[in-house]
């Protein structure tokens, strides 16, 4: 059983890297238009400035959690629940890469 979960790990981890590079670029690309935006400004609304910047925070700690991802990539500590280390469900991590807590924590 255990055998089979580092088998699957190593099969899919390749996929989970290209997708944390995919949605990291994704992320950056909105991360910079949204930065030119409020550069240039959006009219006199300090509610749209507000909003904008609001989003760029949720941005950045966006790219933080995916940077966190690769580092425990790094030390074989991803996939792995960061409360009670249960092996995550790899399904689970497929369809939501970040996912950091198993359903029981
Ligand atoms: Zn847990």
């Amino acid at each position: 059983m255990a055998q089979k979960k580092l088998f699957l790990n190593s099969l899919i981890r390749p996929i989970i890297v290209v997708r944390l590079l995919g949605e990291k670029n994704r992320i950056l690309e909105q991360k910079n238009s949204l930065e030119r935006k409020l550069r240039l400004g959006c009219g006199n609304a300090d509610i749209c400035w507000e909003e904008k910047s609001e989003t760029l925070k949720n941005l950045s700690a966006l790219l933080k959690e995916i940077h966190w991802a690769f580092i425990k990539i790094i030390f074989g500590r991803y996939g792995l629940c960061e409360k009670c280390e249960t092996p995550l469900f790899w399904n689970t991590l497929m369809k939501k890469p970040l996912t950091k807590f198993c359903p029981y924590c």
